[in-house]
């Protein structure tokens, strides 16, 4: 049987022998070469030193596992300049120097680890005659090189609290990648500034929060980027403008809850018009009543709003009466 042309990537290598051992079919196979390149001086050495034999694992045969037994020859370099004395030869593009899998045999190990992912990975390899185990696949997914940054065609930015009130950094985002692209620890406009300076191309699509200092920031290095208010934010502004108009209308609302629920008594508060509305809401439990827990939108305390300036706000979107009552106790 000619063994060679069942194994056709194996056509630069001379087959020396082959037997079916009970766990695969084992293959010996040799370079052709009379010498070898020394990869210290790169001066052709045709003068062996000794023979070793390193066994690796190929791609099986339909349903026989293979392993390759190949003879390696140690050559002596004869360049007294050269710092070798001896050197191996290699078998590229079959295997790696040190490898125990053939490159076909690992790159289609990663392709299962990337895309099946390791326990189920292990069934499907298992399936293909393929020995391999979880951590295996795990340890082949992390040997990978990650992949190159693309420049995001929309940017999202927002702050995150590294001690809640106290510091707070920056993070940016690849909206359509959902990628995070970078950390830094603080929230001021320079950084983005720089970060974004540093882009090989600039996003399209800016999309913040209701800070000034991002849309300064965005502003001064992408002027030419559309600017959007996140929609975590935009649930805020509506938020605030849901509790206004509440607020304003309170004792009305508090009437006509009343009617719904005869039983309950409705609470009293201070007049309508007054600086104290978020108390009112609060005290009379007409935002409970109105909208219960698990529908009410998570809005986020005054503290934390309460370092955006007013003037940055975007246009057409209103100030909430509870927010600017409370924008004078910054974090
Ligand atoms: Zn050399």
């Amino acid at each position: 049987m000619d063994l060679a042309a069942l194994v056709p990537s194996l056509g630069p290598w001379i087959i020396l022998r082959w037997r079916v051992a009970p766990s695969a079919l084992v293959i010996t196979i040799a370079s052709r070469a009379d010498g070898r390149r020394c990869p210290g001086c790169h001066v052709v050495s045709t003068s062996v030193h000794s023979h070793y034999t390193r066994t690796v694992e190929d791609l099986p045969i339909r349903t026989q596992s293979v392993t390759l037994a190949v003879q390696v020859r140690r050559f002596r370099c004869r360049n007294a300049a050269c710092a070798r004395q001896t050197f191996a030869e290699e078998f590229g593009p079959l295997v790696r120097r040190y490898a125990r899998r053939t490159l076909l045999l690992q790159d289609l190990l990663d392709d299962i680890g990337v895309t099946i992912g390791g326990r189920p990975g292990v069934r499907f390899a298992q399936r293909h005659v393929l020995r391999t185990s979880q951590s295996t696949l795990v340890r082949c997914v992390r040997r990978l090189p990650l992949p190159l940054p693309t420049a995001p065609r929309v940017l999202g930015v927002d702050d995150f609290a590294v001690r809640r009130n106290h510091h707070y950094g920056t993070l940016v985002v690849d909206l359509e990648q959902h990628r995070l692209l970078d950390l830094w620890p603080e929230r001021t406009a320079e950084p983005f500034v720089g970060w974004l300076a540093r882009r090989p191309r600039l996003p399209e699509v800016i999309c913040r929060d209701r800070g000034g200092a991002y849309a300064d920031a965005a502003r001064q290095a992408a002027p030419d980027a559309l600017q959007v208010a996140d929609r975590f934010h935009l649930v805020c502004n509506a938020g605030d403008v849901l509790e206004r108009v509440l607020v304003r209308h309170a004792t009305a609302v508090r009437a006509a809850t009343a009617c719904e629920n005869p039983n309950t008594t409705p609470a009293k508060g201070p007049a309508e018009g007054h600086g104290t509305e978020r108390r009112v809401v609060d005290e009379s439990g007409l935002a409970e009543s109105l909208f219960p827990t698990s529908v009410v939108p998570s809005v986020p305390s005054p503290a934390d709003r309460d370092h955006y300036p007013a003037e940055t706000r975007p246009s057409g979107i209103p100030l909430s009466p509870a927010l600017t009552s409370s924008s004078t106790t910054t974090s």
